[in-house]
């Protein structure tokens, strides 16, 4: 059996949490003030979930690369495939935010988004 310690980032109250497992499978969480911190900790114990943020080059933009994020989490042994496939992508002002710029990133179904808007140069 192994136990891990996490600390809940849902919430200002950063509970410190304890899971027990034995492999794959979760026997305990305990230190959690609310159901929220016992999900996030099952999660981050059997597949981890990240936003991407990043960046994408656009043409004829104020700016030579546009900030782009995830409408949602992904698992995190996804992140260097789906960073490879951000790093293709190229757009062309202006970009409103908030823009799909790619639907289901590389079948996550997360889409790739504009985090903020971008007039034409
Ligand atoms: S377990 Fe609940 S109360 Fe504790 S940090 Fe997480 S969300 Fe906040």
């Amino acid at each position: 059996m192994i136990t891990k310690e996490l600390i809940c980032v849902n919430c200002p109250m950063g509970c410190r949490l304890k899971v027990e497992m034995e492999g794959k499978e979760i026997l305990s969480i305990t230190g959690n003030t609310c159901p929220r911190g016992a999900e996030y900790a099952a999660q981050e114990c059997v597949r981890p979930m990240r936003i991407l943020t990043s960046t994408v080059k656009i043409d004829h933009g104020t700016h030579r690369v546009l900030p782009v994020i995830t409408d949602k989490a992904i698992p995190l042994d996804l992140m260097f495939k789906a960073m490879d496939e951000v790093r293709t992508v190229r757009v062309t002002a202006p970009v409103a935010e908030g823009q799909v710029l790619v639907h289901d990133l590389i079948g996550s179904g997360a889409d790739l988004i504009a985090s903020r808007s971008m007039e034409k140069n």
